[in-house]
């Protein structure tokens, strides 16, 4: 690459700064770098610090570790300047000043029981087994993220690992990793985005990841698209969506039902919290050429302000919690102007099994959906009723979610090596499989069943049907 002889100012002298200067110069470029402290370096730097015995230890901090596959660059740049390496192992170790506790990991059996007692502690014999727990369920949560704003506190408690799995293991590792206090460990989020392509894999062209409504059953892969429109359109139908509606959305999936209100004339604003499903649901609305009456917010449903004809949410409430369902209600009511409608899709188990199950800690919440509680229907009116709404139409399709299931795993199957090479590996792939068949089976036994609900105020007069 030629680079024409310009003047070119760096600011800061770290790694990157530095890196940058080299390459411009090299490239024939006349760089001034301007740095704010009196040394280069930024974070890569060598600490002087006193031992016990009174010498001075040369501690390096900042960029030290690399390895070939992440930084082949580096190494590139590594030889060009003739920097010396050396290899050596990575491994971290943990001491408990509290209880004693002494560990290496990556070492082997030598460094899990440095200290041989180690064998004989209970609860560290179960921290170690809990290891591959977590790892299988940050791995799925990091695949099934619908937006949810867990923080790695709270995926750790409802994920249910132990007290001393925290404090001896995930806090000393996070807070190694990222320089941070244990306090400040605990709040990052547990999840970043990156489930697009994995839901691409095996959702239809609709990317509609919830429960489709078919003419007829059983249904084949090239029906699950039209299937999905029909239930979307059921629901714009129930909320009473037409030419000039303004209409909220609370959980934009990857935008397909705004993407229809839109069509219809609506103006919509839809709210999600991931940044990933808000991108490309903005990408394919604005391709659908409707970005002028969409808007699609990374936005907390409980900020949202304003009023609304129309509030829409499709199978969101599950992940709710029924601690939030008061202000899940609440705020759906304060959204909707006087006479307006609000058109909910949820999962729903029998009332009685709700009660019987809701603290329970299954399969599923461990591996799948941390978190959340499946309503009943009985739940739903109770908290719509004591929010001032009113369960005005009530319609059940289990049949369907079980043919939607299906359809998702045998693409699912039909794509492992897909899967595969996004990264998932073949322990990822069996729990997926079983997630999809478990569920299916849920709804063709009874036991699971989703439902359409109209609600409106309760003062207001039962509407005469609507537009469906
Ligand atoms: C304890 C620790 C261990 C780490 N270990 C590793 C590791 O093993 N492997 C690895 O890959 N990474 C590691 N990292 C991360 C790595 O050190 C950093 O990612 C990297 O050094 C960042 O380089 P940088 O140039 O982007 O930023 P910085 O190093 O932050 O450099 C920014 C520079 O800009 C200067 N600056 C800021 N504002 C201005 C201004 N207005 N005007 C002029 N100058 C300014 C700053 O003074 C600083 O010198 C570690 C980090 C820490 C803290």
């Amino acid at each position: 690459m030629t680079v024409e002889r310009r003047r070119i100012a760096v600011v800061g002298g770290g790694v990157a700064g530095l890196t940058a200067a080299y390459v411009l110069q090299q490239g024939g470029c006349e760089v001034s770098l301007y740095e704010a402290e009196d040394r280069l370096g930024g974070h890569a730097h060598t600490h002087d610090r006193a031992s016990a015995d009174g010498r001075v230890l040369r501690i390096d901090t900042g960029f030290i570790v690399h390895n070939e596959r992440t930084y082949p660059l580096l190494l590139r740049l590594f030889r060009e300047l003739g920097v010396a390496t050396q290899d050596s192992e990575m491994s971290m170790s943990v001491r408990c000043e509290g209880c004693g506790l002494e560990y290496a990991g990556a070492r082997g059996p030598a460094g899990l029981f440095a200290r041989p007692s180690s064998a004989l502690r209970g609860r560290y014999l179960r921290m170690l087994t809990e290891i591959r727990a977590f790892h299988r369920a940050a791995r799925t949560t990091l695949a099934t993220d619908r937006g949810d704003t867990l923080t790695l506190g709270r995926f750790l408690t409802r994920c249910g690992f132990s007290r001393y799995f925290v404090t001896h293991f995930v806090t000393p590792l996070v807070s190694a990793v990222w320089s941070c206090a244990p306090t400040t460990a605990m709040q990052y989020p547990a999840v970043y985005d990156l489930s697009n392509d994995l839901f691409a894999l095996f959702l239809d062209p609709t990317m509609s990841y919830s429960s489709a409504v078919f003419r007829k059953r059983p249904a084949g892969w090239g029906d699950l698209a039209a299937a999905q429109h029909r239930k979307i359109d059921r629901l714009l139908d129930l909320a009473g969506v037409g030419d000039g509606t303004r209409l909220l959305e609370i959980g934009t999936g990857w935008g397909e039902l705004a993407l229809r209100a839109a069509a219809r004339g609506a103006s919509v604003v839809s709210v999600t919290l991931s940044q990933e499903q808000r991108d490309l649901a903005r990408a394919r609305i604005a391709q659908a050429g409707h970005a002028d009456r969409v808007s699609v917010e990374l936005c907390d449903y409980r900020q949202v302000t304003g009023r609304y004809d129309a509030v829409v949410s499709v199978e969101m409430i599950e992940a709710v919690g029924e601690d939030y369902w008061p202000v899940y209600f609440d705020t759906l009511e304060r959204l909707m102007r006087p006479g307006g409608r609000i058109a909910l899709q949820a999962i729903t188990m029998p009332h009685a099994r709700m009660l019987a199950t809701r603290t329970t800690y299954t399969w599923i919440h461990k591996y799948i959906f941390p978190g959340g509680l499946i309503p009943s229907a009985e739940a739903i009116a109770q908290h719509s009723a004591a929010a001032g709404l009113r369960v005005r139409e009530n319609d059940g399709y289990g049949g369907h979610y079980a043919e939607t299931l299906r359809l998702w795993r045998e693409r699912f199957t039909q794509r492992a090596a897909e899967v595969s090479a996004l990264g998932f590996d073949p322990v990822f792939r069996r729990m997926w499989e079983f997630y999809l068949a478990y569920s299916e089976a849920g709804f063709r036994a009874g036991y699971l069943d989703v439902r359409q609900l109209l609600l409106t105020r309760a003062a207001t007069p039962a509407p005469a049907g609507g537009p469906r």
